[in-house]
């Protein structure tokens, strides 16, 4: 009972993505059944007609009267073929709308959760690689509308072979047959459905197998650069071996055994089925039930049927082995957001003043022994500038993360105008700030998309940032200028960009949003020392009356901020301007200006 809701909870979640998709398969079922079923009829009709010595003009009739039927018929079913076509491109584009938005609508902590990254990634190898979960409910269920009408329509003629058998001599013996008929069906039906319960659990078993070893290919994804400077080929031989080896052990015992074993009892049955149902209309006919015409629609007939059962018992077996599968498409839109969301709106501000608090903040990342920031207390000035330093780990990003509400601090509060910042509106929230993280993704769409994050963009604006960020030599190159396709992966005449020039890119895009705060996690890493002394010399004018964060790892660069906050191991140790942290020569600034020092000496 509980499995049955599974694929129908699927059904229901996955047909509304586009309710007209159903009923059109269902319309193009009944056309392509109807196409066979009336020319096997027509085909009949003719055969008795030339045994039975009609008049020629008649027979021409006949003919004429099956090829036209035919061609309606299947000019419809060309109709709607095409319709299912777009209906079903509608379909899949919103369905992996919903599975992107489900995805993006997930709490931070949960998208970088190993379980949840798991999940997805089931779904998406099961669906694009093994046809499992929601491709494999889909194509299921058109076989089996399928063979349900295929069903209809031949169990109607079947009634007419059953009155004509009827009024034939034995009829024992036709009990007998169709009971055997029925016998066999059942059996074949039984035996599948035992079959496909073992099956079900043998290919949950065999798809997380699959993905074990699909990661290890990922692991040593043959990229060219590395690969080659190290002479990786032999490892990569090895672990390609070890991997088709486990592929093949997998398969061969399990396909060669374990399933030949499952599938066979039910293979035989509808074996047994097809023979009893030739057996029938061959007896029948030599005790002269039937004219001869008749005797080619039955055995078309009854080769459908039995066809048609097959397919159906075939169709019900895929579904019960395909629900583990859409039981975790369901478990992955089943996760639910944790992070409370406020209702308080965040108020929009011409003088942009919103002053920030942490008090007493700590934050352990799930499953983390260690706290990556300890007792954080600080006062966020509107409008100021303000450098956070430290080494590698100490907690920068992190701090950062905290400060755009991506996780919720374990221990302390984080206010906004008096305010803890869970009460605001979560969206409104985050628009008050513009980050550029360290990880940063610009998408394969043109520059000026890239830039306003929109599907317009005003060309003044976005022209005047790419030039202040300094990419304005590089933008004069770009024959399409804001048209101009990034990446190749859609257009062929997308640009690539080095990552200097991306990080430009994706600092414009954090200066077009305009908001309150802009935060740069070390935004020059890629940029070449002119460049980056370029954009600091122009920062303060580029930022104009904005609260600016920079993370930088070059304390060169943090000499005009306001404040530097210096972060060591998950803790703030000294805030102050550059010339007062380097006054104090105990001081970690002082430590980690000198031993940069030496190198730009
Ligand atoms: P920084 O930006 O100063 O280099 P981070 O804020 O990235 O430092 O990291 C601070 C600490 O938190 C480090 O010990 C790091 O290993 C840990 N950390 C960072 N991200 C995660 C994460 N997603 N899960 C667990 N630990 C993390």
């Amino acid at each position: 009972m509980k499995k049955d809701s599974t694929t129908l909870r699927a059904l229901k979640q996955y047909s509304g993505y586009n309710p007209r998709y159903f009923p059109l398969c269902i319309l193009q079922a009944v056309f392509k059944n109807a196409s066979f079923f009336f020319s096997l009829w027509m085909t009949a009709k003719i055969v008795d007609a030339l045994s039975g010595g009609t008049e020629k003009r008649e027979l021409y009739l006949l003919v004429a009267a099956a090829l036209a039927g035919i061609l309606l018929i299947r000019s419809a079913a060309a109709v709607l073929d095409r319709q299912v076509e777009t209906a079903l491109e509608i379909l899949a584009n919103h369905e992996a709308e919903a599975f992107y938005r489900k995805t993006l609508g997930l709490d931070y902590d949960k998208i970088e959760s190993p379980d949840i990254r798991q999940i997805r990634r089931k779904i998406e190898e099961n669906q694009h690689i093994n046809l499992y979960g929601v491709i494999n409910m889909r194509l299921t269920l058109l076989d089996l509308t399928n063979a349900l009408v295929n069903l209809a329509f031949s169990a109607a003629l079947f009634a007419e072979m059953l009155s004509l058998m009827a009024a034939a001599p034995f009829r024992w013996l036709s009990l007998i047959l169709l009971a055997a008929l029925v016998a066999s069906v059942a059996g074949g039906f039984l035996s599948r459905l035992r079959g496909s319960k073992k099956g079900a659990a043998y290919w949950d078993e065999i798809g997380t197998l699959m993905l074990n070893e699909n990661r290890i290919g990922q692991g040593y994804k043959v990229s060219g650069m590395d690969n080659r400077i190290y002479r990786q080929q032999p490892i990569i031989n090895e672990l390609n071996r070890k991997c088709s080896l486990d592929h093949k052990r997998v398969f061969i015992s399990a396909w060669g055994k374990r399933f030949s074993l499952l599938e066979a009892p039910s293979a035989v049955f509808s074996w047994l089925a097809t023979g009893t149902s030739y057996l029938i209309v061959c007896l029948y006919c030599s005790l002269g039930a039937f004219p001869v015409g008749s005797v080619i629609k039955y055995v078309g007939y009854l080769q459908k049927l039995t066809e048609g059962i097959q397919t159906l018992l075939e169709g019900f077996g895929r579904i019960k082995e395909n629900e583990p599968f859409l039981a975790d498409y369901l478990r992955f839109f089943d996760i639910e957001n944790d992070m409370y969301q406020g209702g308080l709106a965040v108020e929009k501000r011409s003088d942009k003043r919103f002053d920030i608090s942490f008090r007493n903040v700590s934050f352990r990342y799930a499953g983390s022994d260690d706290f990556a920031l300890r007792d954080i207390n600080l006062d966020l000035r509107s409008g100021e500038r303000l450098a956070v330093v430290g080494m590698n780990g100490s907690g920068k990003t992190t701090f950062v993360k905290l400060l755009c509400r991506l996780y919720d601090p374990t221990e302390g509060e984080i206010l906004m105008n008096d305010f803890n910042i869970r009460k605001y509106d979560y969206r409104q929230y985050l628009d008050i700030f513009s980050v550029v993280f360290q990880d940063y993704n610009l998408l394969a769409v043109p520059l000026g998309n890239n830039v306003s994050c929109a599907a317009a963009w005003n060309r003044e604006k976005a022209e005047r940032l790419l030039n202040e960020v300094g990419f304005g030599k590089r933008y004069g190159e770009m024959p399409r200028g804001l048209e101009t396709p990034i990446y190749k992966e859609f257009d062929s005449d997308g640009v690539e960009l080095s990552g200097g020039e991306a990080q430009k890119v994706a600092l414009a895009r954090a200066l077009y949003r305009d908001t309150p705060f802009i935060i740069l996690d070390e935004p020059t890493a890629a940029l070449d020392p002119i460049a980056e002394a370029e954009i600091y010399a122009r920062f303060d004018e580029i930022v104009g009356d904005k609260t600016a964060i920079y993370i930088s790892h070059r304390l060169s660069s943090c000499q005009l901020c306001d404040r530097i906050l210096v972060f060591h191991e998950g803790r703030i140790v000294q805030s102050g301007t550059h010339q007062e942290l380097l006054s104090d020569e105990t001081g970690k600034y002082y430590e980690l200006w000198h031993a940069q020092a030496q190198y730009y000496a």
